[in-house]
Parts: C-alpha cells; structure tokens; sequence
C-alpha cells in the first residue's frame, strides 16, 4: 500500500502489515462472532479462546517449560521496574543489576525507592553506555536474590549476544522490552523475562511476562492484589479487565511470527537487515556507528554523522523521503534506526540507498568542517 511510509520509530514500532490487516477486520467482526474485537466481555468465550491462543503460541514460539507462567499484564514495562524488587527482593537480601542504559537505571532506581538493597554488579556508563560489560568486568554480590539485565539497549544500541554466566541457582530477570521474539531465547535460563509491547510484539498497553512459577508464589501477600503476580497467575491474567485488543493483537504476532518461521527464521531476518546498515556505516566516510562493534544491536542502530548541523538535515531530509524516526533518543544524540521484526528489509535498503546519496550530496561540506 503506497500510503504506508518507513517507520523506524522506537517505539510504538511498526507491526507486521498481514497483522494489521486482520486486526482491521477484527475491529468491526471478529472471529465471525458478529461482534468487533473491542465489544467483547472479557468473560465470553470469543476473548477466551482468543487469550488461550495467545498463551499456547506464545509457548510454542519458544518452548516455554510448563513450570512458567504466561501473563499479560499492564503499567509497561515500568511498572515491572517496580513489581519485580516488590515481589522478588526481600529487604534482607541484595538484588544484582547490569547497568547497560537508561532502562536499567530506571530498573535500579525502582530498586531503590522500595528500600531494597541494589549491587551494580557492572556498568558501561563510564563510556555513556557504548557497550555490553565484558563477562571479566561482572563482580556479583556473595549471594543475589536476582541477576537484572536489558537485553538490548534500545537507546544506545546495544544488546546482549547471550546471557551473562551467573550464579548457580540464582534467576535471571531480563528486559526484553526492545528485542524479545526477534531470536530463540532459552526461557530455563530466566527467572523472569519481560517486555512492554510496543516494539517488538503490539501495541502499547499490554506487558508480557513470563516468570517460574516458584517466583509467583515468592511474592509477600501483603503487596496490593494488582501488584502480586500470584493474581494473574491464578486467573488466566483475568483478574479485572485486561488490555483485550493488545492481547488479541499479540497473538496475531505470534501466529505471523510462527508463519515466518518461528524465531530461528526471525533471527536471521534480522541480523541480514542490520548487517545491510551495519556494512555501509562501516564502509561509510561520513556516518559512524556509536557503539562497539561486539555489543551491536540487531534491533537498534545507532550512528552519527559529520556534525550536528549535517545530522538534522539528513533526519529532515529523510522525513521528506517516507524515512521517518530516525532522530536518536536524546541522551544519546544523533540518528537511530529501529528494525525490529516487523520492519521489512525494503525498509533498510530504502534507508541505506538515502544514506548513500546523502553522503555523496553532502561529502565536500563535511570535508570543509
Ligand atoms: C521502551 C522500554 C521500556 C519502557 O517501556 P514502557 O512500556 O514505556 O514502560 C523499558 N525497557 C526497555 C528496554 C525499553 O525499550
């Protein structure tokens, strides 16, 4: 459809163009009930079989184990910042986080204000977050409730390749906000693994978590009914009304990342895409990447150019050509381009194909500065 542009925005991000086809008819009759995907009781059967397909895709995408729990909660991903110390850091212990950006810090600060006791067990902001901490850089505390770590840095433009070794026996927690479903992920490994929907899986509104079930039932019963996991745990997450069309339209990406190939096929999808930008930043005299090489993201690329000036042209030159989001956050400055799953590669090869010509047009007054 030529009225659809490139997007490259963060977040809220592009979704698959079959998903958001389905979802229009979907609005007005869903499932053939009569009804449109909104108008439905979260009670009836339709939204039942909806959130129970749902869950089962979900699951079979990266073959959850039957002791974790699939939940779609709401507050984004912030509010698990909070609900993940509330539920999972007594006051008598100390909680490990990797501080990799801006969302990790946020993670701490949640940490903090509920008076748990918080060990940075590495950190990368020395260097304004330019990369992942090397496994010799890691000093956990003696005995951590839990390891917290942003798999990717959708700022800064960096990602985990793997998960750091931790401790025997201590769980994982992971953001996964910026790049969950985009690789196989093995879910044995974590503890709890969460990610707001708005960039790689939906809408905004709707929060994925799926957490061990030892770790539901680990929650203080004192905490409020909402802020407990055990609560949506016990109830399908259908305690109180949930966000129905986020989840109804996360699992139209389930099914469509199932029909791509499942995550293996989505991995390589991803990683052809950023190698496409990657290449010409590197080939590039003009544009440079922000990050170290090592500590990529597949999902986020972050890249300078000549000078600030040259950098709001090309963001406003590239508006004007169907390109658009590719201003960087603020606390990193610069360009961004996000290419999640749903960002077609005819989206980068448009994006690198600007590039190319931009830098041509405006090579010499880089060289002049
Ligand atoms: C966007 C983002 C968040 C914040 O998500 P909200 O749903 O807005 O709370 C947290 N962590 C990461 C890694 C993100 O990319």
């Amino acid at each position: 459809m030529t009225d659809r542009i490139h997007n490259f925005s963060a977040g809220p991000a592009v979704l698959p163009e079959p998903v958001l086809r389905k979802a229009q008819e979907a609005t007005w009759n869903v499932a053939g009930s009569g009804i449109g995907i909104m108008e439905h009781s979260h009670r009836g059967k339709v939204f039942d079989r909806i959130i129970d397909e749902a869950v089962a895709n979900c699951r079979t995408l990266a073959g959850i184990p039957d002791d974790y729990s699939v939940l779609f909660l709401q507050g984004g991903a912030s509010l698990q910042f909070s609900m993940i110390p509330m539920n999972l850091l007594p006051a008598d212990r100390t909680a490990d986080y990797l501080l990799t950006g801006v969302w990790a810090q946020k993670a701490v600060k949640e940490a903090k204000i509920l008076g748990g006791k918080v060990h940075i067990a590495a950190s990368s902001e020395a260097t304004n977050f330019d990369r992942i901490p090397a496994t010799d850089e890691i000093a956990y505390s003696p005995s951590p409730a839990y390891v917290h770590l942003t798999t990717n840095n959708t700022i800064y433009g960096t990602q985990w390749r793997s998960e750091p070794a931790v401790p025997a026996g201590v769980p994982i927690v992971a953001d996964t906000s910026s790049d969950m479903y985009s690789r196989p992920i093995d879910v044995r490994k974590y503890g709890v693994i969460y990610a707001g929907a708005q960039k790689n899986l939906g809408p905004s509104g709707v929060v994925l978590v799926i957490i061990r079930n030892d770790l539901v039932e680990a929650g203080p019963k004192t905490l409020p009914t909402l802020l407990q996991y055990r609560t949506f745990a016990a109830d399908k997450s259908l305690y109180n009304t949930p966000p129905t069309l986020g989840i109804y339209l996360m699992g139209e990406v389930f099914k469509w990342i199932a029909a791509q190939g499942g995550l293996a096929a989505m991995a390589e999808h991803n990683a052809a895409k950023a190698k496409l930008l990657y290449d010409f930043i590197d080939s590039s005299e003009f544009f440079r990447g922000t990050v170290q090489q090592d500590s990529r993201s597949l999902m986020n690329v972050t890249f300078r150019g000549p000078t600030e000036e040259l950098e709001n042209m090309f963001i406003a030159e590239a508006t004007k050509r169907g390109l658009d989001g590719l201003k960087g956050h603020r606390s990193a400055g610069g360009m961004r381009a996000s290419i999640y799953n749903a960002c077609p590669r005819a989206a980068v090869e448009a994006l690198v194909k600007f590039m190319k010509e931009f830098e041509q047009a405006h090579r010499a007054a880089a060289a002049r500065s």
